[in-house]
């Protein structure tokens, strides 16, 4: 193999294989390495499913890349004919001025995104496997669902494969260095060069960007599968993918979140989405204890009564937290020709094939037409005050 490339790709999970797409497809001689498997389990990108919606409440400035990555979706899954995205819709449900429901009706009418306000009666007759609370509304986003994000991994890696990247799994990346001219990637066994070098570790960021000093914090997370006591009242038809904020307006401290009855991992696959342990990537407690599930039954008993807790299973996932919760993209503030994107805050997988685009141009011309400047390293505190 020969060792010099156009543009080393370092980490082939959901940024990285959509990047390494991104340049092969652009007829750029690019290499992606990845040190464990195309896909695996010890990232931040298995589990079977990852929501996808626009009605932004994290922030409205994302909305723009949203509407952009949708049709990139839909072209990954016609180039393969792999069914990746289920428009099934998206329910949110908590107090009409919590972060969740105004955050999504803030961005759902500025960007103009279709949606349906529900008052509680509506919720339970549309949806019955909820029960909303009197003092809640319902926002039903049509256009959202869920996303396959194993079988989305390996799709992009393929199509990058198709139009001549190079990737190679297993392959460890133990330091890099630039001299802005050339970059010099070394693994556990050779040395390769390129002239530009792309870096989309996830949760071993930190590390491959030790020099920015960035404090990106690595979390735990526990998602469960569980066996409804009512199946019929889960699978798509009648569950779309769902988020509910429990929390009064001004204390946001995180939401549940789930997708309707899958077959493969079978079950309803719920979880909490807020900072869980802080652990280091590379010794993650992976095993799962009983009282990371111990929200189960009393969730289960106020939101959805006819779940029950029949646990079928449970994984442990990876959250890279930025400091303040939003992605980072940029270009590497001392090295014109290092690039790289983390910090992705539990919410990233939805916009891969737009970060890998948005990468690739980075990497090939310094710049891109996408609206990604919000998301530059030196930001200002408190630029995603609503
Ligand atoms: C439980 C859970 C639920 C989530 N739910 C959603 C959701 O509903 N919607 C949504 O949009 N997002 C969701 N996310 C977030 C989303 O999955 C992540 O933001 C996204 O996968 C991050 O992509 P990444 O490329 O940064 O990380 P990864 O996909 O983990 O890829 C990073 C890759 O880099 C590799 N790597 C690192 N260092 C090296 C090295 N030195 N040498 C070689 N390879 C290296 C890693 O092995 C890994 O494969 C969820 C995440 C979790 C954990």
């Amino acid at each position: 193999m020969c060792n010099h490339f156009d543009v080393i790709v370092v980490g082939v999970g959901s940024m990285g294989s959509a990047t390494c797409y991104q340049l092969a497809k652009r007829g750029v001689r690019v290499l992606g390495l990845e040190q464990f498997n195309i896909s695996h389990t010890l990232g931040s990108h298995h589990g079977g499913t990852r929501l996808i919606r626009q009605a932004y409440f994290e922030h409205p400035s994302y909305v723009e890349l949203l509407k952009a990555v949708y049709p990139l979706w839909r072209a990954l899954e016609s180039e393969t004919g792999v069914d990746l995205f289920h428009q099934v819709g998206a329910l949110y449900l908590g107090s009409p001025d919590c972060e969740l429901v105004a955050g999504s009706q803030l961005a759902a009418t500025a960007y103009d995104i279709p949606f349906q306000s529900l008052s509680p009666k509506e919720v339970e007759e549309r949806f019955p496997a909820f029960r909303c609370p009197e003092n809640w509304v319902g926002f039903f986003e049509p256009n959202a669902g869920f996303l396959r994000s194993e079988a989305a991994v390996a799709a992009m890696a393929q199509r990058a494969l198709e139009a001549g990247a190079v990737i190679r799994g297993q392959t460890k990346v133990v330091s890099w260095k630039s001299d802005s001219a050339q970059v010099t990637v070394r693994t556990e066994t050779d040395s390769l060069t390129a002239d530009r070098l792309v870096l989309c570790g996830g949760a071993w960021t930190g590390s491959l960007l030790s020099d920015l000093g960035v404090a990106l914090r690595v979390t735990r997370q526990v998602v469960a599968w569980v066996w409804p006591q009512s199946p019929s009242d889960f699978c798509t038809e009648r569950l779309p993918g769902w988020a509910i904020d429990p929390n009064p307006a001004g204390e946001y401290r995180g939401i549940y979140y789930g997708f309707p009855l899958s077959e493969n991992p079978l079950g309803v696959k719920l979880g909490w989405h807020a900072p869980g342990l802080e652990s280091q990537p590379d010794d993650v407690d992976r095993q799962v204890h009983q009282q990371d599930l111990e929200w189960l039954p009393g969730f289960s008993e106020k939101y959805m009564p006819r779940l029950g807790s029949s646990l079928l299973g449970a994984t442990t996932c990876l959250y890279t937290y930025s400091p303040d919760g939003h992605f980072i993209v940029d270009r590497h503030p001392r090295w014109d020709n290092v690039f790289f994107a983390g910090g992705f805050s539990g919410h990233g997988f939805k916009f891969a094939p737009i970060i890998g685009q948005a990468l690739a141009d980075l990497a090939l011309d310094n710049s891109t037409r996408l609206p990604i400047d919000f998301l530059k390293l030196d930001r200002r505190a408190g630029e995603f005050q609503h």
